[in-house]
């Protein structure tokens, strides 16, 4: 299917989805911050490098993008099956095995495994599921 953008558009929309894509991790990181929780950023040494590990609970969490890993319970991760690009689907498919791959290797690991979804910090619900979750 030809791109309904220019060449131009479709990078500077792109650019500002990924952009977009890094505030969340910022805003857990300062959620983390908030309650005093020591963690580490992108451990090399754990399967998937996670955008935090708690080592005090053995928690890794991801920060998703809800467009880029396809999140199934909010309009911009539904927006995948509305569009028709084969380009986008492979590519978040691809971004959703690697995250249950990763996912599954973590818990072998003895590790638990928390998902944050990018719309879920907007929501600002998020620091009592994650409270729950990581504290002693
Ligand atoms: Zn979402």
């Amino acid at each position: 299917m030809a791109d309904i953008f220019t060449k131009q558009k479709r990078r500077q929309i792109m650019q500002s989805v990924r952009r977009k894509g890094t505030e969340p991790e910022e805003l857990l990181r300062r959620v983390l911050v908030g309650m005093k929780l020591k963690f580490l950023k992108h451990p090399a040494n754990l399967p998937g490098r996670p955008d935090f590990y708690l080592p005090a609970t053995k928690t890794a969490a991801f920060v998703h993008g809800c467009f880029w890993h396809g999140h199934k319970r909010c309009n911009k991760g539904l927006r995948l099956s509305k569009t028709n690009s084969r380009y986008w689907r492979i590519k978040i498919e691809r971004n959703q095995r690697r995250d249950r791959r990763v996912a599954r290797e973590l818990r072998l690991a003895g590790i638990s495994v928390y998902t944050v979804w990018e719309c879920e910090l907007k929501k600002g619900s998020l620091p009592i599921r994650l409270l729950k979750k990581c504290s002693l």
